[in-house]
This record gives C-alpha cells, structure tokens and sequence, in this order.
C-alpha cells in the first residue's frame, strides 16, 4: 500500500485513510505498520492551517488558491478537522460539493473530516492522513477548521503556519473573535474585500493589523508578522499576494530554524499525546478496571474520598494494566 501511495495512486490513498481512520485493533496495527513504512518527516512541504466561521469564505478560498498552486505545479491536499461532526454527524468542512472544480484536478486530493470521531481522535487521524498524502506526493497540505471546542490549537499544532479568515463587519470594533484564537494566527487574511464590501474589508484589515502589532512584541515571530491582509476568495483578488506573504513567512522560518523546531516540538507533543491516550485506552479495555473506576467515582461524588486519593488508590491497583505489554 506503501508503494502504491508513492507511486501517486489515489484509490490506494483513499483506502489508506480509511484503514487509519478505522478503530477497529486489527486495523490499527495495520494502520501503524503503514504510517511506520512511510519515508521520513518530509520537512520540504508546507502544511497550512486554516480557520474560519461557517460562510466567511473558507471553501471559496481553498478552492481558488487550490487551483492556483496546482496551476504552478504543486500537489496539493485539502484535509478537515470537524469535532462538532463527532456529535451531529453532519461535515461542514471538506466537502467535495463546496470545491467542487478543486476536487475534479488530478492533482489534488479532498478529504472530508471524518465523523464518528473522539477530539482525540480527530486530531490523531488528522495527522496521519498528513503523512499519508505527503507521502502520495501534495507539497502542500491544507488543513481546514471551524471555530468549535480546541479543534484550532489542535490544527495549529500540526500545521507549519496558521491562517484565520474573518469577514468585513460594519462598524470599527474589532470582531467577537476570541484572543486566544488570535494569537495563534500568523495571517489574518479578510475575506469579500470587494464590491460595497470593499471599505469595511479594508477598515476591518487596520484594526486587526493594530491589534496584531500590540501582540508582536511578545512572540518569536520574524520581522512583520503576525499580519493582517485584504483578499477576495472569490474575485481572487489578492490571493497571489496572500500566498506570497505565506511564503515569505516559510523561508524566513526556515532560515532562522524555527521551521524545523515547530516541528520537532509537534512530533514531541504528539509522543505525550500519544502516550496519555495510550493509557487511557488500556484502562478502558480493562473490564475491572473500568468497573473499580465507576465504583470510585461514586465514592468521590458521595464524598467518602478525596478525588485524589481516589486517583491514587485506582492507579496502585491497576499499574499492573497499564504497564503490562499488549497482547
Ligand atoms: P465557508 O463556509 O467558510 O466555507 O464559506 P464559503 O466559501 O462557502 O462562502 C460562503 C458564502 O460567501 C458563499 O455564498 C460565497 O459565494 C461567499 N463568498 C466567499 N468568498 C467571497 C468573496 O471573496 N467575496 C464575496 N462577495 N463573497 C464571497
């Protein structure tokens, strides 16, 4: 399957995604073995993230630079994280009837967020199904987002740089967007700077380069960043310059190494993710242990122990599950 992959094979991919995306354990190790055959971190591709509320553009965006980067010789991916599809079951993010051109070019592949998913779950999956389509060939990968529960920090913890799209809004008072999602944002790009939208966009565009400049100070970030752009998905009016500045901000990352230690950092967070969900995932496949834990935490909410002491107790009678080898 490996090879098949390498080799630029689509359906090969698409059932590769859907082994990883599987919970079942037979799959799982299947799933690993693939990921562990799979070339090494390719540090040369560009995985960007992005997030934005529903109708603010995201899929008019991804399909007009999509189509753009492919028209200049990359391969590109467009993947989803959707954690609230884990509770409704509907995917508002990477479906093919939103880049319906896009998802036609031979030289990108498209895949919707999964439902059914844990948070967890999700973001283990997300990753994966990168090295999954770096390995079938895209040099770049966008990874999509909508504003619900962590799915941004998540996304920004797996990408290469972080872009959030807002809309022109009315007045001069900065959106309800939360700081912290600011914060993580490398480029704000506003959306519909066009037609009798065209003012606003560009008075929405100085307020949040004026928040941003309060916020440089205190990151790492190369000269000019975070910043804040006008861009009209639809027109494509500004897009080549949106990508420019992106790239700007790629080769200035890479030459003062903070490119490859993002990355490093990612991997060594994934490792402790890894390892956390690990455990909980053997506890939870322990029979007693799941049934003494129910029974502790019904001790703790008649209050007959402290939720500490109940921690404790639970952890001293099943190291023994948790550290034994998988079978
Ligand atoms: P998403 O939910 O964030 O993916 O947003 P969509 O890409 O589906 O866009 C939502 C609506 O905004 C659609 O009706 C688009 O046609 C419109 N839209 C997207 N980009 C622009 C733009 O640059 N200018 C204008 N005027 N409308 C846009």
């Amino acid at each position: 399957m490996a090879a098949q992959i390498a080799a630029g094979d689509r359906r090969a991919l698409a059932r590769a995604i859907t082994l990883i995306e599987s919970t079942r354990p037979e799959h799982r190790k299947q799933a690993r073995a693939l990921i562990s055959s799979l070339p090494a971190n390719p540090d040369q591709t560009i995985r960007l993230g992005m997030t934005g509320t529903p109708g603010v553009g995201k899929s008019t965006l991804i399909e007009n630079l999509g189509l753009n980067l492919i028209d200049a010789g990359h391969r590109v991916a467009v993947l989803a994280v959707d954690p609230s599809s884990a509770r409704t079951g509907g995917a508002i993010l990477g479906d093919k009837t939103r880049m319906e051109r896009l998802s036609r070019a031979r030289a990108a592949f498209i895949r919707p967020s999964p439902s059914r998913a844990t948070l967890g779950g999700v973001g283990r999956r997300t990753r994966e199904t990168i090295r999954l389509v770096e390995a079938w060939g895209a040099d770049i990968v966008l990874v999509e987002t909508v504003g619900v529960g962590q799915s941004e920090t998540m996304v920004a913890d797996m990408t290469d740089v972080f872009v959030l799209l807002l809309a022109p809004e009315g007045g001069d008072e900065l959106q309800g967007v939360k700081r912290g999602v600011m914060e993580m944002a490398d480029i704000i790009l506003v959306n519909k700077a066009d037609g009798s939208m065209k003012a606003a966009a560009a008075r929405t565009c100085a307020d949040y380069s004026g928040a941003l400049r309060l916020l440089r100070s205190s990151g790492s970030n190369p000269e000019g960043f975070p910043c804040a752009m006008c861009i009209s998905a639809q027109s494509r009016d500004g897009l080549d310059a949106a990508w420019e500045k992106i790239l700007e901000l790629v080769r200035a990352r890479r030459r003062d190494g903070t490119w490859l230690e993002r990355r490093r950092q990612q991997d060594q967070a994934q490792f402790r993710h890894a390892v956390e969900s690990g455990l909980i995932e053997r506890i939870g496949a322990n029979r007693s242990a799941a049934g003494r834990q129910r029974d502790l935490a019904q001790a703790v909410a008649e209050g007959k122990i402290s939720p500490e002491d109940a921690a404790d107790r639970f952890l001293d009678e099943f190291a023994n599950v948790v550290l034994a080898p998988r079978t």
